[in-house]
């Protein structure tokens, strides 16, 4: 089936007691069972939820994977991820992965005998020089955010094979409309849902993907086991948002386009920075492994003074941390989604006062184009 038949109905059954079309938020804790050991499959709730299984389907089939696993949070899936590894293992981590997910692995799992190793992994040479003899995982962000570097998935897969490692792929700001990592090979794909996939900014939540059974045995413990899991309501909020990621993805990058251009025809803007501008240093990449460039741009406006003029100033963008939403958002990196990055890591990677990330969202472009050009005069 096609991108969008799968979004609207792949996992979603019309409900077996009275056929509603939309399923249910099975809002319950625990399930009544027939007789001692006989139960329709369904315990408790923190193991068994059908609202999230049909979340959990649905994301899947989106990206050409077999099992679904949902979490509270895009963070607790990399929690989860995290438990593919032991004490003394060695992983090798995209250098500018989102905030959350450095500060998850530098200081917290480092404590617990995890070993990292930070790598401009767009550069394959530097991911191969890093692999060890305990190396066992390859986590992966394409695009990074906010400097929107890629990485070859291709590359990756190549390397993980050689050496027997799992590789991992945040997929978060692509979604599987534009990149499906699995289609390449790549073991493990992550959401925070939070972003694009709900694209309401109205609900905290994360998902694994893998057609790898071993690991979706592992990861399906953890989620029972650790119990990050997501409510029922959430699950159908999600739900109800995936249907139209299609029509979603597809103004995002229209928008984006556009203003990426007006930005780049700016002299009062440094730089620009978006996988659909022929500058990109990763263009080609960008065109090979993805149909689309999605909403997300970063630009330079020179320094500080110069980046707070504008923050402060757009009335429809609003100031604000997060992404992928319909309403678009502008943040500043260094003093926001990146403030737990030491400075000196932030300014290796690029990440300097003057840069200034928007979330195009998909109001009309020409709202959006007169309101940054308003905050720049
Ligand atoms: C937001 C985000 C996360 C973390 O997800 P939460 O849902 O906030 O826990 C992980 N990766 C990327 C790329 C993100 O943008």
């Amino acid at each position: 089936m096609g991108f969008s038949t799968d979004a609207i109905h792949a996992g979603q059954i019309p409900d077996p007691t009275t056929g509603a079309v939309i399923t249910p938020i099975y809002q319950t804790s625990t399930y009544a069972q027939d007789a001692l050991g006989v139960n329709k499959g369904y315990e408790y709730g923190r193991t068994h939820n059908l609202t999230r299984e049909a979340l959990e389907k649905n994301i899947a089939a989106l990206e050409k994977g077999k099992y679904g696993i949902a979490f509270a949070s895009g963070l607790a899936a990399i929690q989860s991820i995290l438990g593919l590894v032991k004490s003394g293992d060695h992983i090798i981590a995209t250098e500018n992965v989102y905030g959350g997910t450095y500060r998850l692995m530098e200081l917290i799992f480092k404590d617990y005998g995890l070993e990292f190793s930070w790598v401009d992994t767009s550069n394959v040479v530097k991911i191969r020089k890093a692999v060890r003899p305990n190396t066992k995982l390859i986590y992966i962000e394409t695009p990074t955010n906010p400097m929107l570097r890629l990485t070859d998935l291709r590359t990756v897969k190549g390397i993980c094979k050689k050496y027997d490692l799992i590789s991992v792929v945040d997929n978060t700001f692509m979604t599987p409309y534009f990149q499906k990592p699995l289609l390449f090979g790549i073991d493990v794909v992550l959401h925070s849902t939070t972003k694009y996939i709900n694209g309401h900014s109205d609900v905290i939540g994360g998902i694994v993907i893998t057609n790898n059974p071993k690991i979706h045995e592992r990861i399906r413990y953890l989620q029972n086991a650790i119990g990050a899991v997501p409510s029922p309501f959430d699950c159908w909020l999600t739900l109800r948002a995936t249907k139209t990621l299609a029509v979603r993805m597809k103004q995002h990058n229209e928008n984006a386009k556009r203003i990426a251009k007006f930005l780049s025809e700016n002299p009062k803007v440094k730089k620009v920075i978006y996988p659909g501008l022929r500058n990109h240093p990763h263009y080609s990449l960008a065109k090979r492994q993805m149909s689309g460039y999605g909403g997300m741009i970063t630009a330079d406006f020179g320094d500080l003074k110069s980046a707070k003029k504008v923050l402060n100033r757009v009335k429809v963008f609003t100031l604000g941390e997060s992404l992928g939403g319909v309403e678009s958002l502008i943040s500043h990196p260094a003093s926001m989604t990146h403030a737990s990055i030491p400075k000196r890591e932030r300014e290796k990677l690029g990440i300097t006062e003057g840069l200034i990330r928007f979330s195009v969202g998909i109001e009309d472009v020409e709202d959006l184009i007169a309101d940054i050009e308003h905050a720049l005069k």
